[in-house]
């Protein structure tokens, strides 16, 4: 298994600028994720690495040596796409073959022994005298993942292979290929434009906006101490205010904010750094921490639709003219709520 780098990485095509200025490190081992919305640079950063795409400035190291003009042959990485890329009129077994095509079997294995383990792996045994227009879609991604790993690849690299698939079906399949990587310590780089799956599957991830990285942490890192207001509103709903500093006391500001709030009103903010009266500060709080049972930083808000969604509602609501959202277990009477939450539970960022 390898550790990657990526230092100062650019990337521009004739008329875009896909990577603006790309570095980060993924462990050896490691479940790495790149989020962030269409057009942000994952695709070209992912590309990157397997070597199918030659950065125009930077550097890409596999456990600290140069390959950024190695081909994607040499580089012992197993890739799987989107769609599920296997020729039809070969069967299961011989797509899996094709993941040979350049190396040996591992281990003094025979292919067919290696594609028996394999389907074992990714729990499709049986299945390998079939042709993949007799498999589900799902089943298809698990053949693709095989042959991306036949060679015992030092990386796997993801590309949004569950985009295709119902979300019951992406649920199940991303808790397999979480096990299969375990199970293999495989350093592994996944690729998707969904903030929830990127939470769930990995031990760190970059989340990026607009050819750069904005943070890379923990998935808990990440949500509860986003770095930036493009994270805290891309990885999971919040409420991001901005305002000035008008007061402090101990560890906690005093901030009026840019919204039209009732005159005087000043919420009340625990800050871990230092900031001086009159400081433009942005801050955030999740929709779950907004409570009717909070006693400070209390607001009325008016409420405009509510979503049911089994288990706790969704509520989107007004408050001093801007939008609020409030996540609570169960929809209150009537059209407006007062609810405020903990100094301790908001974000500086
Ligand atoms: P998506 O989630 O939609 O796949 P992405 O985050 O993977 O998006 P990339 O595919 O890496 O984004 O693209 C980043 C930017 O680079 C986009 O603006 C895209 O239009 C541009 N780009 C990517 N490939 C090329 C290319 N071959 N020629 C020109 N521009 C490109």
């Amino acid at each position: 298994m390898v550790a990657i780098e990526l230092d100062g990485v650019r990337k521009a095509f004739d008329d875009a600028v896909a990577l603006a200025d790309v570095s980060l490190s993924v462990e050896e081992g490691e479940f790495f994720t790149l989020v962030g919305p269409s057009g942000c640079g994952k695709t070209t950063t992912l590309r990157t690495i397997a070597g199918l795409s030659a950065p125009t400035d930077g550097t890409v190291r596999f456990d600290g040596a140069d390959v950024s003009d190695t081909p994607v042959e040499e580089r012992n990485v197993g890739v799987v796409f989107q769609s599920y890329a296997l020729f039809p009129h070969m069967t299961v077994a011989e797509n899996v073959r094709y993941g040979l095509r350049f190396t040996d079997p591992p281990r003094g294995l025979t292919a067919d022994e290696r594609v028996d383990e394999l389907l074992e792996l990714v729990d499709l045994p049986d299945m390998g005298d079939r042709e993949p227009d007799e498999l589900s879609g799902g089943q298809q991604q698990r053949v693709a993942l095989a042959r991306a790993l036949a060679p015992e690849p030092d990386v796997l690299l993801l590309d949004e292979p569950m985009s295709a698939l119902d979300a019951r079906l992406r649920e199940q399949l991303r808790r397999e290929i979480k096990r299969i990587q375990k199970e293999l310590g495989v350093t592994t780089v996944y690729v998707t434009h969904d903030q929830e799956e990127a939470l769930a599957v990995s031990d760190r991830l970059a989340v990026m906006h607009d050819g750069g990285v904005e943070q890379v942490g923990t998935p808990v890192d990440v949500y509860e101490r986003p770095a930036t207001e493009f994270v805290a509103s891309f990885v999971g709903e919040n409420n991001v205010f901005s305002g000035v500093v008008a007061g402090r006391e101990g560890d906690e500001l005093a901030i009026e904010v840019d919204e039209k709030a009732p005159a005087g009103h000043r919420f009340r903010v625990a800050a871990a750094e230092d900031h001086a009266v009159g400081d433009r500060v942005t801050f955030c709080v999740r929709p779950t921490k907004l409570s009717p049972d909070a006693n400070a930083n209390r607001v009325t808000v008016a409420l405009d639709a509510t979503e049911y969604l089994g288990g706790t509602t969704r509520l989107y609501g007004e408050w001093a003219g801007r939008e609020v959202v409030l996540r609570l277990p169960e929809p209150p009477d009537g059209d407006a709520i007062i609810v405020g939450f903990d100094p301790a539970d908001a974000t500086v960022l």
